[in-house]
């Protein structure tokens, strides 16, 4: 059974039935090229979630697979990603309460892996056996060990300033890596060419079957939470399709009547790639790409964000904010929380950067994206 009833542009709100996507080699807006949103039937949906079957499941990625497009649950690929820990350490926070959304706990150490869980069960679905995409590290990773799991060939498009250890890891799983003279944008555009070239493989990215299934983050915290909504959810910002994700999955939680209000989100950007931050402060309706960014932060080196205008939507119908943090910041955030325990890259502490910067009141949950062991900058 799937509930996907169509998919709608975020920019332009064009309509398109499902198999218009799926047709497409790049699933987005043929109108004005932007990011599309699923839309489902939510009263079918609500009379499965509301069962006490499904109330008394552990909180698990695919416990929420009536939110994602699948046609058939039988073929999925799963590594046993989500379900990942929210961790209350006291030591962390001195207003409200705090609660670190532990990500690193994936298979692959990155949130990466629920979208990679869903875009190999897509690429299956549609008789494709190789895979392409363009990543700062953490994606191609992911992806890489899905498609390794479930037999596909990977290559991946690495923009000159990825680590060697992400690019080992991506390497150990037996993809192809190709080093691509330029940034994230740029090898974009080599992975799309290389899909549309090769109408065997297919694309995987910040396109809309990983932002589907980035949402299951926003699901398993309302769940962990027992419904209860937090007052903040603070997320780091690359190309955005992880605030947006998370910011539709607590709007598809009102929705099916099973919470009644949304968290304030809160965007989080480094200071030398901050295009989302500079639209909101400045209102702008676009997000105007910074080129070649430079951060110790490179998991969130997107210059152009393809979920910009997501992101933004996600912010403003929140009633969020964004907040900038230097480099500096991020390091020391990046201590803090391994002093306590919690060891997470550069990118993976931003969002704490955010929230020691910010100080914000009430039940706060904050992203702790990829593992510490990915990338070690600076410690010795
Ligand atoms: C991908 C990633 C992000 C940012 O996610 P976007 O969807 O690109 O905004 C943040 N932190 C880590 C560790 C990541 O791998």
């Amino acid at each position: 059974m799937v509930y996907v009833t169509g998919f709608k542009c975020f920019r332009c709100a064009r309509k398109y039935k499902p198999q218009e996507i799926e047709k497409l080699p790049i699933p987005r807006c043929s109108n004005c090229g932007s990011a599309l949103d699923a839309v489902y039937d939510y009263t079918s949906i609500q009379k499965i979630i509301l069962r006490d079957d499904f109330m008394r499941n552990k909180p698990n990625h695919w416990k929420y697979w009536a939110f994602m497009p699948v046609k058939d649950l039988s073929k999925i690929i799963t590594m046993g990603e989500g379900g990942t820990p929210l961790l209350d350490n006291r030591k962390l926070y001195k207003t409200g309460r705090m609660l670190i959304k532990y990500e690193a706990a994936n298979p692959t150490g990155s949130f990466k892996d629920r979208g990679s869980s869903l875009e190999i069960t897509k690429a299956l679905e549609f008789g494709k056996n190789k895979v392409a995409l363009a990543s700062t590290g953490n994606m191609g990773a992911s992806v890489a060990a899905y498609a390794a799991f479930a037999g596909l060939e990977c290559r991946v498009f690495i923009p000159d300033f990825v680590g060697v250890e992400k690019i080992r890891q991506i390497k150990a799983y037996g993809a192809e890596t190709i080093s691509v003279d330029g940034d994230y944008s740029i090898a974009m555009k080599r992975a799309e060419d290389y899909v549309v070239s090769h109408g065997d493989s297919f694309l995987t990215g910040d396109y809309p079957w990983r932002s589907e299934g980035t949402k299951t983050i926003g699901f398993e915290i309302a769940d962990q939470l027992y419904w209860h909504i937090p007052d903040h959810v603070v997320v780091p910002v690359g190309n955005g399709t992880l605030i947006s994700s998370i910011f539709e999955a607590f709007r598809e939680l009102t929705l099916v009547g099973i919470t009644d209000r949304i968290p304030r989100i809160i965007a989080v950007q480094v200071e030398n790639c901050d295009p989302v931050v500079h639209a909101w402060e400045s209102d702008l309706g676009e997000v105007m790409p910074v080129s070649n960014p430079r951060t110790i932060a490179t998991a969130i080196a997107c210059g152009d964000p393809i979920d910009g205008i997501a992101a933004l939507r996600a912010i403003r119908e929140s009633g969020g904010e964004a907040l900038r943090v230097s480099d500096e910041e991020t390091l020391d955030a990046r201590d803090r929380l391994a002093r306590n325990g919690i060891f997470v890259e550069p990118s993976g502490a931003v969002a704490y950067a955010g929230v020691m910067k910010k100080k914000l009141e009430g039940t706060i949950v904050c992203l702790a994206t990829g593992h510490g062991l990915k990338d070690m900058y600076g410690i010795t």
